[in-house]
């Protein structure tokens, strides 16, 4: 084994999910990760059907490399496609482009200090030092992590110029490849693929064969290079998380903090005592980047954020800037062979919700019932929409359900009944709810948009409640908006805490 320089450390993976629950005695759900620097979910086109093509033919090789993926990569970056070198994530390309230009007996610099750990391990592992002049390779992180600043280009050359969060800052060096200048990006940030291990470089033709040339014959895999395909069907929109990550920011400074400008989705927030700062946020759950000198976290989206902002407030006993909802509340997520959905689900909510599955009414239909239950709900997900609405409007109910029954814990306490009438213009309904724990549904629409009754069904399946619900009129939509808003008044009552008993005569629910 060649040894390697006594100054080497490996990078370190921040510790697993379950492992963090594990250490802080809490449900692997329940973590919420800000330390990963990637959006709470993945792009709406990481999806079964998108990778369908590239399953049938996992048994194969992809003979003659992935040209449509490297045209479509090459369109995007506006460059053409022999100035394309693919690999499985930045880190992939930051290790080809060290032991590519540097060896024993050269040096590479690193311009930015603190920035990303893998320029250093990549350097030495081809046999080279760190250090200063005269360089035979210069790496440059811009915007740099973790701190999220914007710097100056060097004029070193050559040089390779980290762009994993230039969705975020708009601006590139890639204009500069044919002056000895080679810019890595990746799928894992603003395209939300990071597990899927999808990187770019992009540089003058000569070095992109060069760097090919030294690349693994098959850096990624056919099931990736489909993912990042289908994702580069329309250019990520980052405006709302650059929205968020300035509300955060704004929210750190009324904290007293001060949070660096950041051109990134994450925050850099220099604090004192950061380590004892990281612990008390895990023991809620929260995971950040803990730095020596200061705590690194990735925005996520304006809840979840909140859980992080409200915690800190707390941690650093100072007044909280924002009303996260609190009370009884759940994270579920459920995946099938046809869908995915995420959900987020708050008892005692203010009425913010959300539910975005991709179709139209039955997205409305729930989130009637959920605003009317008096429910928080963010509930994101895709299913396999082209078999028709079917399989993802029931998982979707299922997957409510499935928060719900896990939102009201024990039940103990609860009104366990409630009842409503809700008219809606020509139509009537009326519904009453049972929490007691077991499943049962009449539901009887005098008209159907088509999986109305349906969904009701699963969420008393899911969701262990009897629904009982009657709705008629003369319009669908309506008969069946009344019967979702009677079912959701129903759960607002049922859902009431009155004591902290089991409301059954047998005692158990
Ligand atoms: N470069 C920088 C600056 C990063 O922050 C990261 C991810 N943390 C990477 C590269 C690695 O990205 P990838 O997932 O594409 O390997």
């Amino acid at each position: 084994m060649r040894p390697l320089p006594p100054e080497f450390a490996s990078y370190t993976w921040a510790p697993s999910t379950v492992a963090l629950a594990a250490e802080v005695g809490l449900d692997p759900v329940e973590i919420v990760r800000f330390d990963g620097n990637v959006p709470a979910a993945p792009t709406p086109t990481a999806r079964p059907g998108a990778i369908a093509a590239a399953l049938a033919g996992t048994n194969e090789y992809a003979h003659g490399g992935f040209p449509e993926l490297v045209d479509a990569i090459a369109r995007y970056a506006g460059v053409e496609p022999e100035n394309v070198v693919l690999g499985a994530g930045a880190d992939d390309l930051i290790l080809l482009c060290a032991r590519t230009f540097a060896g024993p007996g050269d040096t590479v610099a690193i311009t930015e200090r603190p920035t990303y750990p893998l320029f250093r391990i990549a350097a030495l592992l081809a046999g080279a030092r760190v250090g200063a002049d005269p360089p035979a390779l210069t790496f440059c992180c811009r915007p740099n992590n973790p701190t999220g600043a914007f710097g100056a280009l060097p004029p070193a050359r050559p040089l390779v110029v980290d762009e994993a969060y230039f969705e975020y800052a708009g601006e590139t060096a890639a204009g500069l490849i044919e002056d000895g200048v080679v810019v890595l990006r990746t799928f894992s940030k603003a395209f939300g693929l990071a597990g899927a291990r999808v990187g770019y470089a992009l540089a003058a033709a000569e070095t992109a064969a060069e760097l090919n040339r030294r690349q693994a014959p098959q850096p990624i895999s056919g099931i990736s290079a489909a993912l990042a395909l289908a994702a580069l069907g329309s250019a990520p929109d980052v405006s709302a998380e650059v929205e968020e990550r300035e509300r955060c920011a704004r929210v750190l400074t009324e904290l007293g903090l001060e949070p660096l400008p950041s051109h990134t989705n994450f925050l850099f927030v220099p604090v004192d005592e950061a380590a004892a700062l990281g612990a008390a946020l895990l023991r809620e759950g929260l995971v950040v980047r803990v730095f020596p000198d200061g705590i690194r976290l990735s925005i996520r989206d304006r809840e979840d954020d909140d859980l992080l902002l409200d915690a800190l407030a707390r941690a650093l006993d100072r007044p909280s800037a924002v009303a996260p909802a609190r009370g009884r509340r759940a994270r579920h997520v459920r995946a099938t062979a046809e869908t995915r959905f995420r959900v987020r689900l708050a008892l005692d909510g203010s009425g913010l919700v959300r539910v975005q599955t991709g179709n139209g009414i039955y997205d409305h239909l729930l989130e009637q019932l959920a605003f009317h239950a008096g429910f928080d709900i963010a509930l994101d997900g895709v299913g396999d929409l082209d078999t028709g609405p079917h399989h993802t409007v029931e998982d979707a109910a299922l997957a409510l359900g499935e928060a719900l029954d896990r939102a009201l814990g024990d039940r103990r306490g609860i009104a366990r009944y409630g009842d409503a009438v809700v008219p809606m213009d020509d139509a009537l309904a009326r519904g009453a709810v049972d929490l007691g724990g077991r499943s049962a549904s009449e539901v009887r629409l005098e008209l159907d948009p088509g999986l109305a009754e349906h969904v009701l069904r699963s969420l008393s399946q899911a969701g262990r409640l009897a629904i009982n619900v009657e709705a008629t009129g003369r319009d669908e939509h309506h008969v069946a908006e009344a019967a979702f808003k009677a079912v959701g008044r129903s759960l607002r009552a049922a859902v009431r805490r009155e004591s902290d008993v089991l409301p059954s005569t047998k005692g158990l629910v």
